[in-house]
């Protein structure tokens, strides 16, 4: 790179999401070798600036300790305090990210956790020492969970504790101030850490560590910030000042680009802006094709905090939420704690209705405890299927849902179906649900729909019968192609087998909507291949008239659609 290019430019900020393209236009200096580093994707844009490196203070030096009591006195003080901040944190956060300060504060009122501290004081440490051994307990604890999006909230727990230390130690929270435009570069963020940030300032974020679960990778991708994490220790070496490329989709990071280098991704991100820009437009326009076929579009959602960002991306509601995922660490919801989370997701979706499935576990969602240990877990106790093997969990989670109804438009779909006997038998569990509502005196709502997930070859082929008996379809072509083909959807020995839009899974889908045409009931897909915008076409001119995707995909399938036709040939 020659001196000229070190004269600085204007910054350059485009921080929409998915495809998000950040950069100040400055140059590295030309004298430095480049160096690549192969990160993995947190959330996919561009990125090109300065570097600003984070690196966390040691632990306090020469803490003094006191008796027991006044250690215990000490910290229960800080308790409160730090439960103070967060509740502060939380006041300024969206309401998509409320949810992780009420965690956290949930973990520091845990008696599990405070027990353990006051058992460590007891037993002679300090009160900061004591919170810290048993903060890498619990995250040990939480990070060896099975399922990866729980094990990821060990990053929750740790901020919360580390702000009680900080607060024994005498030691207001550093907030992480930018001076200016830059990437920033940590060994791993806190989630109030990147909430409490000046976002305008933050070009994209490398960390060393972290997860593409954690709490921060999912604040990420809500507000856009491209980011590669898992980038190795060597990034944590980076001179602050020194410039920095990024492909949050790729996980490449480039320090000191070379000419070319920094050419190529000042041209990328010009591209990804005007591509950002124009999908822009599409947001609240909804999504017809050429030739006029109107194509709804909906969010595939795990809780409240992603259907409030999918709706903000124009998703017309929620086609699917995955009700496991608050079944997954093992500890099973009671009816109250689940009307509580099916409420709040009903109402963060703003009066635009939102489908709820039943308990989709076994298989590779293996929940300790009450999946059972198989030979085959794809082909045994799954779904639907486990669901009516343990009728108190049913009904528990019906009567729940029965009641959460009344916050708004909601849907209940069944997983797994394999034939008629099967929905009569879930409808059966309803309708007992219902009686025992009534039982108890409760309220319910009695405007749910009920419909099926086709995603075995059977209730495809059985659409006809089923679209009798169900008030709407959802195809899920992630299983309906591991069953159609023989391909294990989590080997990836077989991915190239994994053909979602094969001839075959086409022929049943053309069924399945054909069926649901005649019986006058709604048919849409919710498998993940609905998100790539080819596929989505396809889909589209077999008849689907709904597709239900991650938010981020949205408006990327919108364009595919609002410029293609329906029609084909
Ligand atoms: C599907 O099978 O396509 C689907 C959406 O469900 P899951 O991926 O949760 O099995
Ligand atoms: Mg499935």
């Amino acid at each position: 790179m020659t001196e000229k290019d070190l004269t600085p430019r204007a910054p350059m900020q485009d921080t929409s999401a998915p495809a998000c393209a950040n950069s100040t236009e400055q140059a590295a200096p030309a004298q430095l070798p480049m160096q690549q580093i192969a990160g993995t994707s947190a959330c996919a844009g561009l990125a090109l600036g300065p570097v600003r490196v984070v690196t966390r203070r040691s632990s306090a030096l020469g803490r003094i300790v006191l008796e027991p009591p006044r250690e215990t006195s000490l910290f229960k003080t800080a308790l409160v305090l730090a439960k103070d901040e967060i509740a502060k944190l939380s006041e300024m956060a969206s309401e998509s990210d409320k949810a992780i300060f009420t965690f956290q504060i949930e973990v520091l009122n845990d008696h599990g956790l405070q027990d353990e501290v006051l058992g460590y004081i007891q037993s002679g440490s300090g009160a900061a020492d004591a919170m810290e051994r048993a903060e890498s307990l619990y995250t040990a604890k939480i990070r060896s969970l099975p399922d990866e999006y729980l094990s990821q909230r060990a990053g929750d727990v740790q901020d919360a504790c580390r702000r009680v230390v900080d607060i024994l130690d005498g030691r207001p929270r550093e907030q992480i101030t930018l001076d200016g435009p830059c990437v920033l570069i940590a060994d791993e963020l806190l989630p109030s850490e990147l909430i409490s940030i000046d976002r305008k300032l933050l070009l994209g974020l490398v960390t060393s560590g972290g997860s593409t679960q954690s709490h921060a990778s999912i604040i990420a991708r809500t507000f856009g910030i491209p980011a590669v994490v898992m980038a190795g220790p060597e990034v944590l070496k980076v001179p602050e000042g020194t410039i920095c490329a990024l492909d949050g989709g790729t996980g490449e990071v480039v320090i000191h680009p070379d000419e070319a280098t920094y050419a190529r991704y000042t041209h990328r991100i010009h591209l990804a802006r005007r591509r950002t820009l124009s999908q822009e437009r599409l947001r609240t326009q909804p999504c017809v094709t050429r030739d006029g076929v109107r194509v709804a579009l909906t969010a595939n959602c795990s809780g409240p905090q992603d259907i409030a960002q999918a709706i903000s991306l124009g998703a017309e509601g929620v086609g699917l939420l995955r009700s496991e995922f608050l079944f997954l660490d093992g500890n099973l919801p009671d009816e109250a704690e689940q009307l509580g989370f099916y409420r709040s997701c009903i109402l963060a979706a703003g009066g635009k209705p939102v489908t709820i499935r039943t308990l989709d576990i076994g298989a590779d969602k293996d929940v300790s405890g009450l999946t059972l240990t198989e030979a085959n877990p794809a082909l045994g106790l799954r779904g639907l299927r486990f669901s009516l093997a343990r009728p108190d969990l049913f009904l528990a989670q019906l009567c729940a849902l029965l009641k959460a109804g009344l916050a708004g438009p909601l849907r209940i779909m069944f997983p797994m179906v394999a034939s008629v006997e099967d929905f009569d038998r879930a409808m059966e569990m309803v309708a007992q649900a219902r009686d025992t509502l009534t039982q108890r005196g409760e309220a319910f709502s009695d405007t749910i729909e009920f419909g099926v997930m086709v995603e075995t070859p059977a209730a495809a082929l059985l659409s006809d019968e089923l679209a009798k008996r169900a008030d709407f379809f959802s195809i899920g072509t992630n299983d309906l192609t591991q069953y159609v083909h023989a391909v294990d959807r989590i080997n990836p020995a077989v991915t190239s087998y994994f053909t979602p839009a094969s001839p075959a899974v086409l022929r049943l889908i053309r069924l399945t909507v054909g069926n649901a045409e005649q019986a006058g009931i709604p048919v849409s897909i919710c498998g993940e291949s609905a998100a790539d915008p080819d596929l989505a076409l396809l889909y589209v001119q077999a008849g689907i008239r709904r597709l239900s995707m991650s938010a981020p995909s949205i408006l990327a399938v919108k364009e595919r659609l609002m410029d293609a036709t329906a029609a084909t040939g």
